[in-house]
């Protein structure tokens, strides 16, 4: 007996030896379904990227400005700050805190930064 690669039902025993799905559709699924891992598997792989560059970028803030004092925002841009990793958010009396590995940083309205080392 042996089963469809895509929907796991038995394939009937007339099947050639070396066909190994129902039917072309189920052969086409199968494809796009392995693509579509693939993908996630690469998108969050490129997200720890950004998080890991993130926080380097914050660490040299950091090691240039000090820590808890405002940083205008259009810095950490200028070097490639991304904005959008983190490991979590959290919400401080209406100021939003991005965590990174090593630092994590308040987000101020007026488009300022304040770091803390954790
Ligand atoms: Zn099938």
């Amino acid at each position: 007996m042996k089963l469809c690669r895509y929907c796991n039902a038995e394939l009937p025993s007339w099947y050639a030896k070396n066909k190994w799905y129902h039917n072309e559709e189920d052969k086409e699924c199968r494809r796009l379904s392995k693509m579509k891992t693939s993908s996630s598997f690469y998108e969050s792989i490129k997200e720890s990227n950004n998080v890991l560059n993130d926080d380097i970028i914050i660490s040299k803030l950091a090691a240039q400005n000090g820590l808890n004092i405002f940083i205008d925002c259009d810095i950490p841009t200028s070097m490639g700050f991304t904005w959008k990793s983190y490991t979590k958010t959290e919400n401080k009396e209406g100021v939003t805190i991005y965590h990174l590995p090593s630092y994590s940083y308040e987000l101020f309205a007026d488009r300022k930064i304040k770091i803390y080392k954790k």
